[in-house]
């Protein structure tokens, strides 16, 4: 683990003042840390019987792809408005200046599924309560929530159900 936090960039002050942003990419594009990272995250899952996994736009597909590919479970986008082209459901929810939406297809989780949704930072929570909202409300059989780096000081865990199992790689 302590391999993987080497590899993560630390940009101070982005996107806007006071925020130490956490960059994944310096990590996805070291092979040792990538093959870690989809190792550890689909050790988690192996026994759970996942046969769908979400990823969150834009740096969720890149964990989530490498996870379902893992696990053998199919892949789903959760995507910015306007972007899936078949018929869709939407959640918005709160930011720090205004609302924000995202979107799944319609058709992209069914009663028999079990699903883990993927993101690679946990910050204030708010985007994967939403995501959350739209796969429960798509019936599966039981959801997962997971990340690669959970930012603890933001307490985004408590934004998302208390009934659901969350987990992360990397704690800061
Ligand atoms: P949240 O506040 O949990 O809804 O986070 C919104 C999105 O922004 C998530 O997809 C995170 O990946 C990303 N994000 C928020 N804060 C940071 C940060 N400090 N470093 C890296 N990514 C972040």
């Amino acid at each position: 683990m302590e391999y993987i936090k080497s590899k993560i960039r630390d940009v101070a002050d982005f996107p806007s003042k006071g925020i130490m942003f956490r960059d994944l990419t310096t990590a996805f594009k070291d092979p040792r840390a990538l093959h870690i990272i989809g190792w550890d995250l689909s050790q988690m899952y192996r026994d759970k019987g996942v046969t769908k996994v979400v990823g969150i736009e834009s740096r969720g597909f890149i964990g989530g792809s490498i996870l379902a590919f893992e696990l053998g479970a199919g892949f789903v986008p959760a995507r910015k408005p306007g972007k899936l082209p078949a018929d869709t459901v939407r959640e918005s929810y709160e930011k720090e200046y205004g609302t924000d939406t995202i979107e799944m297809h319609a058709d992209a989780i069914t009663p028999d599924d079990v699903v883990v949704i993927h993101d690679d930072v946990l910050a204030t929570g708010g985007t994967m309560a939403a995501a959350y909202r739209l796969v429960k409300s798509m019936n599966p059989k039981k959801i997962y929530i997971n990340f690669i780096v959970e930012l603890g000081a933001l307490n985004g865990r408590e934004a998302l159900p208390a009934d659901v199992e969350v987990s992360s790689l990397i704690k800061y």
